[in-house]
């Protein structure tokens, strides 16, 4: 969320997950698998007005110098969904959320195995409750550490969740560690009007660019108006923009201290790359392209780009000895659909 005049206006960003794709019409397959458990949630998501569809004519690849082509079809000729939040991506895991207890925020920080076999668990000096299974849904730095300084039952556990960082794979198709990659997010209120190829541009996957992947206009993507404002004639738009993996590897900073001469950078290279994907870099678009507002976001361990060695069926691992589970998206794919199947 950003504000724009003075506090009075609050533009919506979805400054991570950006649509869900979904089959062109819900396909049944065996009752009880997994990826039947993920579209009876769909279904039931979109009954429930939590997602919508997000017109896939408005949706494709930009590539540099503002050629836009919507989205192909699939090989029965037919476009496949793209499914966005009602009111933003947030409404997805707050619905799948909706009958559970979650004590949140709550960083665990320290877990220990009971004699009896249960779990107890840390928030920094917070003494938590005992829990029966402990399932962690993260990999990286601090979940590995989590585990390894868990016990000795723990270190298989521990290894599986370590990860390199970068953004093109090391050590071939079966690395020995996980790997992730870094994006940044720009999200910018401009004063526009920005100059596109065809009004019918609301996001698009960016080709040719090497700093972008993706760029969406979230006024229109999430039917708020946001274009008109005191010192403006109603030109003004709000686009997030998503860097490529190797321009945030290129310019990574510790995330949660992003340095102010960083992130000035950053936002102007975002800026002028968005120019050149649509070719409009002569002097005279500045005006259109003047920020009004803008947040800078780097998500450090943003995207698994190898996945673990785990079935379809059964995505996620068990440690049964110690009632410890290992699950998220990098079991099979980096995506919202991968990370729910576990
Ligand atoms: C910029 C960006 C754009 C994306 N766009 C799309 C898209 O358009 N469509 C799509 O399908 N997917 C997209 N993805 C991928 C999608 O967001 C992920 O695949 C999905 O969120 C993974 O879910 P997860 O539950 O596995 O992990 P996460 O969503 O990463 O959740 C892990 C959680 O664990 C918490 N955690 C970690 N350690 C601890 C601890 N010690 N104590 C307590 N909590 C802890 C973290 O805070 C986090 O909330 C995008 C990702 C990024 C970064």
């Amino acid at each position: 969320m950003l504000k724009v005049d003075g506090g009075k206006t609050q533009v919506l960003f979805d400054h991570s997950a950006q649509f869900l794709s979904a089959p062109s019409s819900y396909v049944s397959t065996s009752p009880s698998s997994p990826s039947d458990t993920w579209n009876k949630w769909v279904c039931e998501m979109e009954c429930d007005g939590i997602l919508r569809e997000w017109d896939s004519q408005r949706i494709g690849t930009l590539s540099r110098g503002g050629v836009f082509s919507p989205r192909a079809t699939d090989s029965g000729g037919v476009q496949p969904r793209a499914l966005i939040g009602s009111g933003g991506m947030r409404a997805i895991p707050a619905y799948m959320a909706r009958n559970l207890e979650i004590d949140r925020p709550k960083w665990v920080s320290k877990a220990r195995q009971n004699k009896d076999g249960t779990w107890r668990l840390w928030h920094y000096q917070e003494e938590l409750d005992d829990f029966d299974y402990l399932v962690v849904a993260h990999n990286g730095k601090c979940a590995a550490r989590l585990m390894k300084s868990a016990g000795p039952a723990l270190a298989p556990v521990a290894r599986l969740l370590e990860t390199k960082f970068g953004a093109n794979l090391r050590g071939g198709s079966t690395p020995r560690f996980m790997q992730l990659c870094s994006l940044y997010v720009l999200m910018v209120v401009l004063d526009g009007p920005v100059p596109l190829p065809t009004p019918n541009l609301e996001g698009a996957f960016v080709e040719g660019v090497p700093a972008l992947s993706w760029v969406a206009d979230q006024g229109a993507k999430l039917g708020q108006n946001v274009e008109k404002g005191p010192e403006n004639e109603g030109t003004r738009r709000a686009w997030v923009i998503v860097s490529s993996p190797t321009f945030a590897e290129e310019h990574k900073v510790p995330q949660e201290n992003i340095p102010i001469e960083t992130a000035a950078e950053v936002t102007s290279l975002l800026l002028q790359a968005f120019r050149l994907a649509l070719g409009k870099e002569g002097r005279e678009y500045d005006a259109a392209f003047k920020v009004s507002t803008s947040a800078l976001q780097l998500w450090g361990a943003g995207n698994p780009i190898s996945v673990a060695d785990v079935s379809e069926e059964v995505p996620f691992i068990f440690q049964a000895s110690t009632g410890c589970g290992v699950c998220g998206d990098w079991m099979l794919a980096p995506s919202i659909p991968a990370a729910a199947r576990h």
